[in-house]
């Protein structure tokens, strides 16, 4: 096997075609940008190695890789850089797959019938029907004659939508791809080469690919381009052999806490302490009568482990919240401006109690992990036995890793005796 010549860390490898969103999850979760400023971020040339081991639990790489990288290009060292990967993350856009613009297509229809009235169109409803039949020009050289009216007035502008819905849902029908589809085919072969290229390097190699950008889409959409990439992409594994490959999908976008909430999965995959940590949170949970608690990497919230209850979304968006709270805060009030200290130390605790009669716990673990509790507000009475809990809980907390860190540090000296 190849191990990477810098280190013994877990790497996470983050692929996928030009723009579909790689530098911006990299910088939303691990450099608080706001999902705003990705609008303005350049596209990536180049293999960008991200080491955010400093500032973060989570110790691995981001290697964002320019969408056109070519696998058969002799230069590329796939043995280096699958290698020592633990995880392979493919992002796919899916704004591209199409499957949403036939709907939006449909729906014009009913945009133009509020116009019923009128004899001509509303300006805007007419330049987007310019736009529109422009796009579609050149998705099929047969069909440009249908597709080029360029409607002024009502009765013009209804022929020009029927012809296109019918075009579409022809096309839909043959199953034949669009142009606007073409990334949608190019990300799902790039994913299929990506996935078996780097399972033949490492079959250790865990894979996930992000349907992302999916903020943009209704819920049957999503669930509809889920269920699409997962049998293309699937079928396109078997048929060649590789029915033993395992993909994991996850509908992201850096707008909501999606985003964070699949990374929490990958990288807890990564984690092998993990059924320790699960198993101390829920002794802690038992004995302290706390609902949810989760440990969260401050930097990035990503929940490296929570107790075996489901997690629901809500519980994990107001944890990530109290956190940005407390760090928020501490910039401003918490730091002397002489001290070149962090945001969040050893001393960082905060409580907020909510209306609804729960309240929110938070303890710093360690320089870079806290524990975000849930309770009732009525259990929180004892805050003195929870308080002592927690301190056992850090304690073995800290046995755990350090447990590991010696048995990392013999592994390593016996190799080299
Ligand atoms: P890269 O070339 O793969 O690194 O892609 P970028 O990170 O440069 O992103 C391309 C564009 O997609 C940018 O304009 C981002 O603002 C946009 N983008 C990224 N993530 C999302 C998302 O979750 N939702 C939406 N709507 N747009 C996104």
């Amino acid at each position: 096997t190849i191990t990477s010549t810098s280190d013994q860390k877990p790497r996470i490898l983050l692929m996928g075609l030009r723009r579909s969103g790689k530098s911006s999850i990299q910088k939303v979760v691990f450099h608080k940008m706001s999902p705003n400023e990705t609008l303005f971020l350049e596209s990536t040339n180049k293999i960008v190695k991200d080491d955010i081991n400093n500032s973060s639990f989570v110790q691995f790489q981001i290697w964002d890789f320019p969408g056109q990288i070519d696998f058969f290009d002799p230069t590329f060292d796939s043995d280096m850089i699958f290698g020592g990967c633990g995880a392979l993350v493919f992002v796919i856009d899916a704004q591209e797959t199409g499957i949403q613009n036939l709907d939006e297509f449909i729906d014009v229809d009913k945009d133009v019938s509020c116009y019923d009235e009128k004899e001509n169109l509303d300006e805007d409803i007419v330049d987007e029907m310019k736009e529109r039949p422009r796009e579609a020009e050149n998705t099929d050289s047969d069909s440009e004659e249908e597709i080029k009216p360029t409607p002024a007035t009502l009765p013009e502008a209804r022929k020009c939508i029927e012809q296109l819905r019918q075009f579409f849902l022809q096309k839909k029908n043959e199953g034949s791809p669009l142009d606007a589809l073409d990334d949608y085919i190019e990300a799902l072969h790039k994913l299929n080469l990506t996935v078996t290229k780097a399972y033949k390097v490492n079959p250790k190699i865990i894979f996930e690919v992000f349907i992302h950008k999916v903020d943009g889409l209704g819920d049957d959409c999503k669930m509809e381009t889920q269920r699409d990439i997962h049998q293309r992409a699937n079928d396109e594994l078997n048929d060649a052999g590789y029915d033993q490959i395992h993909l994991s999908l996850h509908l992201t976008s850096i707008y909501d806490h999606s985003i964070f909430e699949a990374f929490s999965k990958v990288v807890q995959k990564l984690i092998p302490q993990l059924p320790a940590l699960e198993n101390l949170l829920n002794i802690l949970n038992t004995n302290s009568a706390i609902e949810k608690s989760f440990l969260f990497d401050v930097v990035s919230k990503i929940y490296i482990a929570t107790d075996s209850t489901p997690v629901d979304m809500q519980s994990y968006e107001l944890c990530c919240d109290m956190i940005d709270v407390v760090i928020d805060v501490s910039w401003i009030y918490g730091i002397k401006e002489d001290q070149d200290a962090a945001a969040f130390d050893d001393q960082s605790s905060s409580l907020i109690k909510l209306n609804n009669g729960t309240v929110l716990y938070l303890r710093e673990v360690n320089k870079f992990l806290a524990l975000v509790c849930i309770l009732r507000e009525d259990n929180f009475d004892h805050k003195g036995i929870i308080d002592y809990n927690f301190l056992c809980f850090r304690e073995a907390i800290q046995q755990v890793f350090e447990l590991r860190n010696k048995l990392q540090h013999n592994s390593t000296t016996n190799s080299v005796g």
